[in-house]
């Protein structure tokens, strides 16, 4: 069965068309720029030589996904004589709140809880719920699922998740952590259980999505137990523009001293911080690491500091699970940068984490990478939060 998936942001689209259960990836594509004039396509089938690019107004996410749908079919760069090829549609969902704690099928309910997620996720529930209704058009009866970013971390206990704030807000207003990066935690928690021999119940793991957005998870008998993300996607690490940790108290102090509004100090927060806003040379691992190299202290500092709370979260799950068996690294900086990796399992010997040099000096590629003397195994495992959501949607298609 071919399944379509589908992540739809507030201006831009990704999608693939995976081969289930074959897991075979045969085409994918991004539209950019929806809703402006100089709207793109871009799409690519797996073997071709070239690219197909169209440039086209798409005013809204239904026109965008019906020039998707064209070059699903296009007698050339397609890969679909009919839309009857295409058994299911598989869509990332960022926050399914506190109602989902797992994949779903899409239909009236199901939306209308993604609606009412919206004041938790008012950036990308909107645009998801978008996507979920273009294909409704476009494709009648075409079944469809909603995979949610937060669903893995429902089975944190509540003194993981609650905030000690008073009782009130919680029950008004669903105050809580929730998480992120759900699809992508399971997986590689998945994986590193395969790939150890292992069932997963019977391990402890601390996987490490390392990318623009950063969080860790504390999964225990294949369950998450605690992440690093909260009520939104700001909390925890120091992530590429994000703040992460700090005392809340300096918001109200920092706003007051510079007139800021509350807007005003959730957009600093969320993209004029972190390791952009400590080195002030760009949110980008690669320009920062290029920066510390040639001596730029507040670029090293910023990496540092990257470090250091990523150290913090590995210590803190290790004591809350009682142990941990295996670490993952994963995204874009887990997988390629071998330096932040190092320095991140540098001195935690303590906790018999040893990193092998040489199985370090890799990228994107499955493998350990500690030494075999490390009580605690160190792995890297690519993410593929795409063929997860392909994975879901063809078991509860095909249920
Ligand atoms: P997101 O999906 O959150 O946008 P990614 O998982 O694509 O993020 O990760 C992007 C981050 O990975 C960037 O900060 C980038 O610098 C970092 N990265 C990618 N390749 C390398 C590399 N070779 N060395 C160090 N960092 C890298």
């Amino acid at each position: 069965m071919k399944v379509l998936v589908i992540n739809c942001g507030s201006s831009s689209l990704k999608y693939q068309v995976l081969d289930m259960p074959s897991e075979q990836l045969i085409c994918k594509g991004l539209v950019e720029k929806i809703g402006l004039k100089d709207s793109m396509l871009t799409h690519t089938k797996i073997g071709a030589d070239e690219k197909f690019v169209l440039q086209s107004p798409m005013p809204d996410h239904t026109t965008a996904i019906g020039h998707v749908l064209d070059a699903l079919l296009d007698p050339e760069h397609g890969v679909a004589k009919s839309l009857y090829e295409i058994g299911a549609v598989g869509h990332r969902i960022l926050h399914g709140g506190d109602k989902f704690t797992a994949s779903c099928l899409v239909d009236e309910k199901c939306k209308e809880a993604i609606r009412s997620c919206i004041p938790l996720g008012p950036l990308h529930n909107p645009a998801n719920l978008m996507g979920i209704e273009a294909c409704e058009k476009l494709m009648p009866g075409k079944p469809q699922v909603a995979v949610f970013d937060t669903a893995f971390h429902q089975t944190m206990p509540p003194e993981a998740f609650m905030y000690a704030l008073p009782y009130e807000y919680y029950e008004k207003y669903a105050v809580r952590k929730y998480g992120f990066h759900g699809t992508s935690h399971r997986f590689v928690s998945a994986k590193a259980a395969e790939m150890l021999g292992k069932d997963i119940k019977d391990l402890k793991l601390i996987s490490c999505h390392l990318g623009n957005g950063a969080s860790l998870a504390a999964i225990k008998d294949g369950k998450c137990f605690d992440t690093s993300m909260g009520l939104t996607p700001l909390e925890g690490l120091v992530m590429g523009t994000r703040c992460g940790d700090i005392d809340p108290a300096a918001i109200p102090f920092i706003a007051e001293k510079e007139g800021m509004s509350f807007k005003e100090a959730d957009t600093m927060m969320n993209k004029k911080s972190g390791i952009l806003g400590v080195s002030g040379v760009s949110s980008d691992f690669r320009d920062v690491e290029a920066a510390a190299n040639e001596g730029n202290a507040r670029a090293q500092l910023a990496l540092d500091m990257f470090v250091h709370r990523v150290k913090h979260y590995i210590g803190a799950y290790a004591a809350e699970m009682n142990g941990v068996d295996a670490i993952i690294f994963t995204a874009g900086l887990g997988e390629n940068g071998k330096t932040t990796r190092a320095a991140i399992c540098k001195d935690m010997d303590y906790l018999g984490i040893e990193l092998d040099p040489e199985r370090n000096d890799v990228r994107g590629k499955e493998t350990v990478i500690s030494s075999d003397a490390s009580r605690v195994k160190v792995l890297l495992i690519p993410t593929n939060e795409e063929l997860m959501i392909a994975m879901d949607t063809y078991d509860i298609v095909t249920k």
